[in-house]
């Protein structure tokens, strides 16, 4: 379960809201059962129930777990796509390990308001479901060509374009600080896939020989770079 102050044993933690009836009423826990805890700062703590009620639970926490764990260095630049996707995306970033969510406002990007809460949330659902301790980072969207001014000069930018020739990313992907870019429904533009293109750290990258919803080749990407290139192996 996560928690949003910082842990410590010997504190006790006040739960309310859907985590109290998750763990009250569907867990059905009872007075000295165990919850695992994280708080994105410190790794993961031992809790147990002090107290429960119908709407309200106390846990005591007991003891340190395990350190904050450290994912990947790999952040996903991703142009905003319609609410239900982009949340999928979020949350499939999260249990892939990606350290960073940054959205990129594009030319075709047809949704220019993101709701940071919303995001966060998914994520934080994620990683209680799948067991991270560290929360990705979510960027402020920004412009694609801001980003581009300021790339670091470190990190590899892995291009996904389906327009224009590209190597599979399972053939380039390399360890290290890494980005992987994904375009919006409409695709990128050619100025723009120049531009990009133009960038020393810039990696075009193919997915396979067929047009990916956005949504499924940010997940794709992700999990072949992992898999390839994850230093957690
Ligand atoms: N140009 C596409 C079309 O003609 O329908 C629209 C873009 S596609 C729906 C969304 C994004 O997913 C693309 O901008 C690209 O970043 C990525 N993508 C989709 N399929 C891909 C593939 N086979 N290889 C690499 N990237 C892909």
């Amino acid at each position: 379960l996560f928690v949003d102050t910082p842990l410590d044993t010997g504190i006790s933690v006040p739960v309310e809201g859907a985590a109290a009836n998750y763990l009250g009423n569907v867990m059905r826990l009872k007075p000295g059962d165990p919850v695992r805890l994280f708080d994105d700062r410190s790794g993961e703590w031992l809790a147990e129930v002090a107290e429960i009620s119908k709407r309200a639970l106390r846990l005591a926490v007991t003891g340190h777990l395990a350190p904050r764990e450290a994912v990947p260095d790999l952040w996903l630049l991703a142009a905003p796509i319609k609410k239900g996707r982009i949340d999928w995306v979020a949350e499939k970033a999260c249990e892939l390990g990606v350290a960073r969510l940054a959205p990129v406002i594009t030319r075709r990007t047809i949704v220019d308001r993101l709701n940071g809460e919303r995001l966060r949330a998914h994520m934080i659902e994620a990683a209680e479901q799948c067991g991270r301790t560290a929360l990705p980072t979510l960027a402020e969207p920004e412009k694609l060509d801001a980003l581009l001014r300021v790339w670091p000069a470190d990190r590899a930018l892995y291009f996904a374009d389906e327009a224009g020739d590209a190597r599979p990313l399972a053939a380039v992907a390399r360890p290290g600080p890494a980005a992987i870019l994904i375009g919006p429904e409409g695709g990128f533009t050619d100025e723009e896939r120049a531009a990009i293109r133009a960038l020393p750290q810039a990696v075009p990258v193919t997915l396979g020989p067929r047009i990916l919803r956005a949504e499924t080749a940010a997940a794709a990407a992700i999990a072949i770079w992992m898999a390839t290139a994850g230093d957690w192996r």
